[in-house]
This record gives C-alpha cells, structure tokens and sequence, in this order.
C-alpha cells in the first residue's frame, strides 16, 4: 500500500504531516501521558490466539529468487549485501522507538508459546505496534501507540522548543537540523538540557561502519562499474552524511545486482516529515520484464497519438519517460520490511536530484506475485463467477501494472486554460490524485488493448503475454474486475480506493460488468471494450479541460454500492498482505 503509487507516496507524506500539525501546539511531541499509561494498557494486551489472529492476515512467503544469471563473484556480492542489509534492520530499529533494539533481545529469549508468538509478530513489524491496526501495542509495557516523532526527537520535546532551539543555529546548521540525516536528542548533564543535533553517521557509528565496510566488500566483489560506484559513493555516506553522489550513482545504476540501501523515506516522522528511516531491497534485475518495458515504451507515442480524444489535446512529442527497474526481491530490511510489504517504489527524495532528473521506480514482482497468489486468488474465488475464475492471470496482472505506470506518462500534462499554461495538478487540486489514478488504471486497459488491436508488430516485440487476442482479452479484464476488490478492500479514503470505486461504478453502469443474483461479478466481453474507452474519455477531457466541477461530480460517484460491501464482507478470512520468508537470501549467507 504504501509507495503503491509515486503520487500516493506524495498524498501519503502531507497527509502524515498535516496530522500531525492538527496536534497541539505545545504539547510534548511524545506525549509523556502516553507513557504513563503503559500500565493500564498491558491488560488489555492480545493473547496467544489472538496473536495468532493477527499474524494470520499475512500470509508467509518463500522469496525463492532464480540467481542463475549472475556471476559467480555476483553472488558472493550479492551475500555482502544482505549481511550489509541485515544491519539496516537493527538501525531502522534504534531511529523507530528508543526502546525496540532492547525490547526484541529480551523477546527473543521467551521460548514459551506466547513469547514465541510475541517475538514473530514482533519481528513482522520490527517494532510493539501492530500497522495494520493503526500502530496500537500488541506488547505489554511499551507506549499504546507508535509515537508520532519515532526516535527522531527527544520524547518530552515540543513543537515550540524545537523551533525555538532551531532559530537559535546557524543557517547551515537549521538546515542540517531539518534535514534528513540527522537526529534531535538532548543533552544529559543536569541544568542543561537544551537539544543537540546528531549526525546518522554519529548517532548510528558502529553499524554504519560495519554496513559501509561489507558494500565496501561487494564493491570489490562485483564487476558492474555502475554498481562498484553506486556501492563505494554509499560507503562514503554513511561515513559523512553526504548522500547525493550516491544517489546520482543509484539513478545510474544498471546492474543484474540492483539495490537500494540508505535512509530514504520520512513517514516515520509524523512531527515534521524531516527524518529519514533506513531501508533495504536487495533485489536481482528481472531481465525478462525488463525488456518488455523496454519494447512497451517504444510503442507509447503511437498510443498517445490514438488517444480517444480530440488531437488537439493529444501530446505530438511524448518526453522522456522516466526510468523503470524491474526486479525480484531477494532481501528486504528496517523500514522496507515492516508491516504491509512495499510492491514498487520511487526514489530518491532529495530534490536536487529529482529536479535534475527525475525520480526511478523500481518494481519488485515477486512480492507482487506474492501477493497476488496469497490475496487476488482467494478474493476471485470468493467474488467471481465459478466459470470467470479460470481466466485469472499474473501475467496480465502485472503486465497491466506496467501499463498503468507507462499511463501516467500519457494524456494531458501541460494545458492551457484562458492563455495561461497549467496543469491538470493545478486545476484539481486536492482530487487530481484520485483522478489520475483512475486514469492510469483505464488507460493501462486502453493501451493494451490497442496492442491486442494491432498484435503482429506488437507481438513480435515480446511486449505482451503471449495468448491468442480472445483468450488474452478474458483474462486482462477479469483480472483486472477482481483487482478491483483487492484495491477497494484498502478502503475509499486514499486515491487508489477512491479512483476504483469510480471505475467499477461506471462499468457497472455501461453494463460492463455485470453482479448475478448469487452476489457474484462477470465481465461482459462484448461491451466492457467500448466502456472503458468511454471512461478513458471522461477522465482524459477533465485533465484536459482542468474541469474541477466536472471532476468533483465525477468523483461524487465513487462511493462503495451494497453489491460490492457484499462481496467485500465475504473476504474477512483471506490474508490481508504476506510475510515474506527470504529463503534465498537465507541460503545464499548460510553456504559459506
Ligand atoms: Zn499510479
């Protein structure tokens, strides 16, 4: 869920922050109330079958990831690398909660059922707090929720101190303050309390030296130069808190090895959104989805120029697309392996370099494959027809993720209201993100469609599954009608949600899909075609127009009908997300 999306990360971020704004001024940004109220909280703490509830809704997962294509000196890299990313788990600890490094030794030692059962979802979610049930203790002892600045300030610390401290530093020093590579602590000798800041590369010392000396290792060990240099620029930063050649040296990075290692995101800091957690994805480059990408994007202009709008609004020169990786995930750490598991996402965050250019998105399919398998099976089992069922396909799953990111590179992006340029960001303002999803989504049918149309060129680039037009068609849309419910059981409130509940209302509407008096979905292959280029239409024309109102009315219909809330309440017992077991990373460390 989270970093599903470039722009739900962005929505996500603001929204973090402006709760956390809506907060009390003055009050302790950890507030030490929480703390007295451990007491209280540890009788209410979960059981062993509840335990056990809880950790059932994510379902485990061998990542078994074929290494047959890498060199010899590759996979031993490749070892040097989660050993490296092993240590990122312990320091996203320390950042996360002062107490979690000490609370899970001691877990890790209770050998009784509950304790067992504690230290696993502990580990699930490297912290005392359940994400999936809003960051609320499953432990006894610890504060009743996540608290809002992690260990990023002092507990007792408040807004105002820290703004007030702030105005005091030297205009570099504020900018350290308020960056991403350093923590706010306070000084412990009595009489002076005042706040200090503390570099990652102090605060953080022994393991990020130890990290930086096994990439150091893998940089040896590797014969890609892209990621020798990516590896050594990295090293350096954890020693010296500069990370921007390293992350120029990671947009750069072309290797079969692809990892991304450092800290990076700032959710974690719901107090001011400055502070970034460290993370790890030890992926191995998929050659094969890759490659599709490749051949997809050449095809891009000829889709733009056979939008279903007025040529007028079509772009006649499509700008570089951004940079797509698609990878398998051999290992995941600290804030990239907590709680629901992260499918894609894009980085860096550092503005200077996305500015210059651009953000990369890298993609992990085996995690979505495995979700797929342990979420989109059941729900199709419970929501399709008996006889839709069989067309359920990964292939097209993911072949349509592709197309909805390629999408969001079409349509209308710079317009032209009243002789002033704009954008259709700027005109929708707070909706555009539900909007543009919706879009994505349609378009990504739309394009492949128009493939299917035109197969032989397209075919023989390798681009789509290879499948005959009709049977490919029945799987693409009944995969696509039973991912719908996978988004809309996340819920309305975000964009995806929100741009899904859109979609399905409006087939419904042109007959595209259909609900049988068993409560379960069909598509109708003979008109979902002309539906969904209808809708690509709508959504397109209110990007290019800037139509606020007519979006708002657009979106007035994203509500959830009763025929979906049915079907959504019959899946209360398929697994909500995985827990990823990476037996390969597993193997790879224990041969030597
Ligand atoms: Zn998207």
């Amino acid at each position: 869920m989270r970093k599903a999306c470039a722009i739900i990360s962005v929505v996500a971020g603001l929204a973090a922050i402006f709760v956390a704004d809506a907060a009390a001024q003055t009050a302790p940004v950890q507030s030490a109330k929480e703390t007295r109220s451990m007491a209280k909280q540890s009788s209410s703490t979960p059981g062993l079958a509840e335990l056990n509830r809880m950790e059932a809704r994510f379902a485990p997962t061998p990542m078994k990831v074929d290494l047959s294509s890498l060199s010899a000196s590759d996979r031993k890299a490749l070892a040097k690398l989660v050993e490296a990313a092993r240590v990122i788990d312990f320091v996203f600890m320390d950042q996360y909660w002062s107490g979690d490094r000490a609370l899970w030794a001691k877990l890790k030692r209770d050998r009784t059922p509950l304790g067992v059962a504690r230290a696993s979802y502990f580990w699930l979610n490297k912290s005392p707090w359940s994400s999936l049930d809003g960051e609320k203790a499953f432990l006894p002892g610890v504060p009743p929720t996540k608290l809002p600045g992690a260990n990023f300030y002092p507990e007792d610390m408040t807004k105002p101190e820290f703004e007030g401290w702030l105005a005091k530093q030297s205009p570099e020093d504020q900018k350290l303050a308020t960056g991403f590579f350093s923590v706010i602590w306070r000084n412990t000798a009595p009489g002076d309390m005042h706040l200090v800041m503390v570099p990652y590369s102090k605060a953080y010392a022994k393991d990020l030296q130890t990290a930086a000396g096994l990439l150091r290792e893998a940089a040896a060990l590797t014969g890609n130069a892209t990621l020798k240099r990516f590896l050594t620029a990295r090293a350096d930063a954890f020693l010296n808190d500069d990370y921007y050649a390293s992350d120029v040296a990671w947009m750069d990075l072309d290797a079969p090895i692809d990892v991304t290692i450092g800290p990076y995101e700032t959710y974690n800091d719901e107090v001011f959104g400055y502070k970034a957690s460290f993370e790890a994805y030890v992926n191995v480059r998929d050659d094969r989805e890759t490659a599709k990408l490749g051949a997809f994007s050449k095809h891009l202009q000829e889709i733009e120029d056979n939008l279903p709008i007025d040529a007028k609004y079509r772009n006649p020169k499509l700008g570089a697309a951004a940079p797509i990786r698609v990878v398998n995930e051999v290992f995941g750490a600290g804030d990239g392996d907590h709680g629901v598991q992260t499918a894609a996402y894009n980085l860096p965050n550092d503005e200077r370099i996305t500015t210059e250019r651009g953000t990369k998105r890298v993609m992990l399919r085996n995690v979505q494959e495995a979700k797929f398998n342990a979420n989109l099976v059941p729900i199709a089992g419970s929501v399709l027809a008996p006889d839709e069922r069989r067309e359920l396909s990964f292939d097209w799953f993911f072949t349509h993720i592709l197309a909805h990111e390629l999408s969001h590179g079409l349509g209308p992006h710079q317009i032209t209201l009243n002789g002033q340029s704009t954008s259709p960001r700027e005109q929708l303002k707070e909706l555009y993100s539900a909007i543009e999803e919706a879009k994505a989504d349609a378009l990504g049918l739309f394009a492949l469609q128009y493939m299917l149309d035109h197969e032989t060129q397209m075919a023989l680039d390798g681009v789509l599954p290879k499948d005959k037009k009709d049977v490919a068609e029945r799987k693409l849309y009944t995969t696509y009608l039973a991912s719908s419910f996978r988004t809309l059981r996340f819920g309305l409130h975000e964009a995806h949600g929100r741009g899904m509940a859109l979609q399905v209302n409006y087939l419904m509407d042109k007959g595209a899909f259909t609900v049988g008096k068993d409560g379960r979905f069909s598509v109708d292959y003979a008109k979902v075609k002309d539906a969904v280029r209808d809708l690509v239409h709508d959504l397109l024309m209110l990007e290019a127009t800037g139509d606020y109102a007519g979006t708002k009315k657009l979106l007035d219909t994203a509500v959830l009908r009763p025929e979906f809330k049915r079907a959504l309440d019959k899946l209360t017992a398929v697994p909500t997300d995985i827990r990823p077991v990476f037996v390969t990373a597993q193997e790879l460390t224990e041969k030597k």
